[in-house]
């Protein structure tokens, strides 16, 4: 951004703007100037503070003393009502005050010079901020930016003074004020011929109508409950949490960090009700080559196969017309594809569903591939572990892979953004381990997932928990693991789910398999199945899965975690989902 002789900010980064017709009241764009920004000074800070004072006084003035001088209590709360980060509504207190049948004009008045003043204190704090490099970066070079701003500035003065006026959010027209530097002068002016007869007007509604104050506190009220709206969300969210976790206490007593936004969970939980309705899959599992770097015991993948696979041109249209709510790229092991990245970044939707989680072995991750993946869009990292100690490079068939994750990982969850997850597959080998195993995960400060193994894959019986030498002790494990202090304040898995884990290992046969309509699986030549384990059929599209597979589907051999997860009853997917995102937030919480 560049600032002309008038002192106005033209942006050098909109592509519309650079190249359409420029805006009226901006100078031409120069492409070739560097952009430039500011830097806090002492004089923001005091204009920060003095926002900071004059908002507790005109809240106090106005909460203690309403009535000991009108005009003065409504010219004091009139900044903290209309500053930037607007506290309190103010269309209520002018109603009322209309009531008390005091100098209409004189309050309007009162009222729009306190607008004024916190326009300007505004100006002066948030014009620097949100022209600091960090600030600017994170806005200059977004389409949505280049548009708004494109179309303000083709009548912005008139523009400000309509919005100041009519109820629509004044806080956009703010934002493209204080980002572009429109001049300030000019800014007020608009300000001040929107806002006063629009002050006028609700002080002789309230003169005239005299609505009852019941009606005036339930209308404040509401407004204020619109304006902390988010906060309040987030408050609900913890308490579902606080509610639904008396298992697990600790988790719901955990902090707030913003890894993952509330918009984007009200989002998801929007999204997992309407697929449900529809039809369409909650998990879309694309297993983007079937060549593993591991070789491991409980799996089929490992030999080099030729599988035909796929661009990122395919996956993508392939979410697009499935459009799940959860996208998991597997394997085999996907960071054997060298175009892993644009695969995620072909699923990627910024700001919108689906969660795309990764599922890999860690061999071949580094510090580098996973900053590349995120800034692709991968939403979650999903690192296997058979076992906490070196048992698990024998297991997997990879000298040093422990050694290589207990270096990585502690390192990749420093960075704080609460998005490592480690997956368990338990089976006879390790299940007494399971304990152990969320003791590592909590020393690495990751989560962990668990999910029993199926012998579907290898045909191998003698992985499976015995019923009831197994199951019973498998029992006990779950029951200390989720008392409190029992070491499951990482473990993702609900204790719901554990035991229907164990119930599958007890009768060996789960009914009500959802596969191929809540989950699929699309391999590597982008053909589908209803999941990795019945492969030999391969369908073209999920209308097929459906009228083929799942209309007569009566298998329940397996209830491994896709499927367990994806066939959870709403509540439990709301209920779960919102601990995940606690837990991420602590995770996150604890790395910063
Ligand atoms: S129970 Fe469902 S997910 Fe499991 S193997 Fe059978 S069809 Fe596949």
């Amino acid at each position: 951004m560049s600032t002309n002789d008038t002192g106005f900010a033209v942006l050098q980064a909109p592509t519309q703007a650079a190249t359409g017709p420029q805006p009226k009241n901006t100078r031409p764009t120069e492409g070739t100037d560097p952009p430039t920004y500011d830097q806090m000074s002492l004089k923001t800070y005091i204009f920060g503070a003095l926002m900071v004072l004059l908002a507790i006084l005109g809240t106090s003035v106005w909460l203690l003393a309403p009535y000991a001088s009108p005009m003065l209590t409504v010219f004091l709360y009139s900044i903290p009502a209309n500053c930037a980060i607007s506290l309190f509504p103010h269309e209520p207190v002018l109603v009322d005050y209309g009531t008390a049948g005091l100098n209409i004009w004189g309050i309007a008045l009162a009222a729009t010079l306190g607008t004024l003043a916190a326009g300007f204190i505004d100006y002066k704090v948030f014009a620097p901020v949100l022209n600091l490099k960090r600030s600017a970066d994170r806005y200059r070079d977004k389409n949505s930016y280049a548009r708004a701003n494109h179309w303000f500035y083709k009548t912005p003065f008139l523009t400000l003074a309509v919005a100041g006026f009519s109820p629509i959010p004044f806080f956009p027209f703010k934002f493209l004020v204080f980002a572009s530097k429109y001049p300030l002068p000019k800014y007020l002016a608009a300000l001040a011929l929107g806002r006063f007869p629009r002050y006028c007007l609700l002080t002789l509604a309230g003169y005239h109508f005299n609505p009852p104050t019941w009606l005036v506190l339930a209308t404040f009220g509401v407004m204020l409950l619109l304006v902390y709206f988010r906060k309040i969300l987030e408050l609900s969210r913890k308490l579902v949490v606080r509610l639904a976790g008396k298992a697990n206490p600790k988790t719901a007593e955990q902090p707030d960090l913003k890894v993952y936004s509330a918009a984007m969970v009200f989002k998801s939980a929007v999204k997992a009700v309407r697929n449900i309705r529809s039809g369409r899959p909650l998990c879309v599992s694309l297993e983007v080559t079937h060549n593993c770097t591991a070789n491991c015991l409980h799996c089929d993948k490992g030999p080099v196969v030729e599988d035909h696979p796929v661009g990122p041109d395919v996956y993508q249209k392939i979410c697009q017309d499935l459009d799940p709510t959860l996208v998991q790229i597997a394997g085999g092991e996907p960071l054997m594809r060298d175009d892993l990245a644009d695969i995620v970044r072909s699923v990627h939707r910024p700001g919108r569903p689906p969660f795309i989680a990764i599922i890999t072995n860690g061999s071949l991750l580094t510090r580098e591939k996973y900053l590349e993946l995120r800034e692709a869009g991968a939403n979650q990292f999903s690192i296997s572990i058979d076992f906490p100690d070196a048992r698990h490079d024998k297991w997997r068939r990879i000298p040093g892979l422990f050694d290589h994750l207990s270096e990585l990982v502690p390192k990749l969850v420093a960075m704080g953004h609460g998005d490592i997850v480690l997956n368990a597959c338990f089976h006879r080998a390790n299940y007494r381990l399971l304990p152990e195993i969320a003791v590592l995960a909590k020393a690495w400060g990751t989560k962990l997932n668990l999910s029993p193994y199926t012998d579907l894959r290898t045909n191998n019986k003698t992985l499976n928990l015995r019923h009831p030498a197994d199951t019973e002790e498998l029992d006990e494990i779950i029951t200390s693991l989720y008392a409190p202090g029992g070491g499951s304040e990482t473990v993702m898995t609900s204790e719901v789910v554990m035991r229907r884990f164990n119930d599958f290992y007890k009768t060996g046969f789960t009914p009500g398999c959802q596969a191929g309509q809540r989950y699929l699986v699309v391999n590597p030549d982008g053909t589908m199945t209803p999941c990795a384990m019945h492969t030999k059929t391969r369908y073209h599209s999920q209308e097929e899965l459906l009228e083929k597979f799942v209309k007569n589907n009566q298998c329940g051999e397996c209830f491994i975690s896709s499927r367990a997860n994806t066939e959870k009853s709403f509540r439990e997917l709301l209920i779960d989902n919102l601990r995940f995102v606690s837990m991420s937030k602590e995770s996150g919480r604890r790395a910063g």
